[in-house]
């Protein structure tokens, strides 16, 4: 992938090759993610986007410390959606009222935490509006409070949607007028909305009509309440590419029709602050991840690479993570990056499980034993969301370079 450069033959991250980044880790498999990258994505959607719209970083797409850290100093807030997430925002210092805390089903133990953190909780039922007021009086806190709306509209052409029908996210939009009543009656501190109608999406026509709508329907809904509204997260969505023929986001309509949000935002909702949480956009081409050839073999005329990295490092690159049909990752053979001549093969893992295959039928150069096989726009959804502890193969080591 164009990101990452090559020096004689070996891909570079961060400057450094790829042997060197492998001794560096203690040896294969390991996750490198380009602290460069980056910063030059961040950098970019600041310059795209309105200064009075907040970025946040949605901390489930990457939760490595460091990350979570070096994207915190760059942004204006965090999403978090757990208890480990929530001391993982915690850690980096960055004021508890950038935070807010997503995720259906939170336990008193986590709005407990939460309350006590001073972090925005984004109530995802009436029942943990009741709950959260409940731990406020016992703790002698006013939670603050923004209530997630499940939209009646969803997000077109989206890989996962998470909102419109029914959904186990938010309150249903018609039911936000009582459930704004119930907040009002309790002693809460009700800062907006979070409306978030789904991610991985890729074409700027679809995130820019849901953020129309998604402002329509807060504006709409605001008029219920008896206090100005004063957050709106608008979710996010934004998409990276992955496969063939998936192109790139275009930001430049997305910034335009966002300024002429912002314009409507400021007359209707004048209190309110935007807020934009992203979460594969900032990181997910930022990180490859890296196996070892361990043995090259032949079956029934096919080549199979077989590495020491598989799903249970890497399962969405497997195809099992939201995919409806498998699809390869963009690959690479890390240490032969200037060879043209190639041979189609398998990439597989280690573990006993025909699923476990990192791409099929691709087109590489010869490789051998030793090899480092580089599996791009890895970032985002990798070793997190990966079953690590299936077939009990060492754990492996993630790098911030
Ligand atoms: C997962 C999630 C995100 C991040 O989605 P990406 O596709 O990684 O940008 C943002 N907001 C919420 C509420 C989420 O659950």
């Amino acid at each position: 992938m164009s990101q990452f450069p090559s020096r004689d033959g070996c891909l570079l991250v961060g400057g450094v090759p790829l042997p060197l980044l492998s001794a560096r880790a203690g040896g294969t498999p390991f996750y490198a993610y380009d602290r460069g990258l980056i910063a030059d994505r961040i950098a970019g959607l600041k310059d795209a986007l309105p200064e009075a719209v907040h970025l946040h970083y949605a901390i489930k797409a990457n939760p490595m410390p460091a990350v979570v850290d070096y994207i915190s100093a760059r942004t204006n807030g965090l999403d978090v959606a757990s208890l480990g997430e929530l001391q993982l925002a915690m850690d980096t210092g960055i004021e508890p009222d950038h935070i807010s805390f997503a995720g259906p089903g939170k336990t008193d133990m986590e709005l407990r935490a939460a309350t006590a953190c001073g972090v925005i909780v984004n109530a995802e039922s009436e029942g943990e509006i009741e709950r959260l007021a409940a731990i406020g009086n016992e703790l002698g806190i006013r939670p603050a409070l923004s209530i997630r709306v499940n939209p009646d509209f969803e997000l077109k052409s989206s890989g996962m949607k998470m909102g419109g029908g029914a959904k186990p996210f938010g309150i249903d939009a018609e039911r936000i007028p009582a459930a704004l009543k119930k907040v009002e009656s309790l002693d809460l501190d009700w800062r907006g909305f979070h409306i978030f109608s789904g991610s991985q999406n890729l074409r700027q026509e679809a995130i820019i009509e849901a953020q129309k709508k998604t402002l329509d329907l807060a504006c709409r809904l605001a008029d219920h309440a008896s206090t100005p509204l004063r957050w709106l997260n608008m979710g996010g969505g934004f998409g990276i590419p992955y496969f063939p023929g998936d192109t790139r986001l275009d930001l430049k309509p997305i910034s335009e029709h966002l300024f002429e949000l912002t314009g409507i935002l400021k007359r209707r909702l004048p209190e309110a602050t935007p807020v934009i949480e992203l979460g594969r956009y900032l990181v997910g081409e930022s990180g490859i991840y890296v196996c070892e050839v361990v043995d090259r073999k032949e079956s029934r005329g096919e080549i199979f690479l077989v590495t020491n990295g598989g799903l249970h490092h890497h399962l969405a690159a497997s195809g099992n993570f939201g995919q409806v049909i498998r699809k390869n990752y963009p690959v690479a053979i890390g240490t032969r990056m200037n060879e043209s001549r190639t041979e189609t093969v398998n990439i597989v893992g280690p573990l006993c499980t025909p699923l476990d295959i990192i791409a099929a039928k691709v087109d590489l150069p010869r490789a051998r034993t030793g090899d480092l096989i580089v599996v791009f726009q890895s970032g985002a959804y990798g070793l997190s969301a990966s079953p690590q502890y299936f077939l009990s193969h060492p754990a492996i080591r993630e790098m911030l370079v």
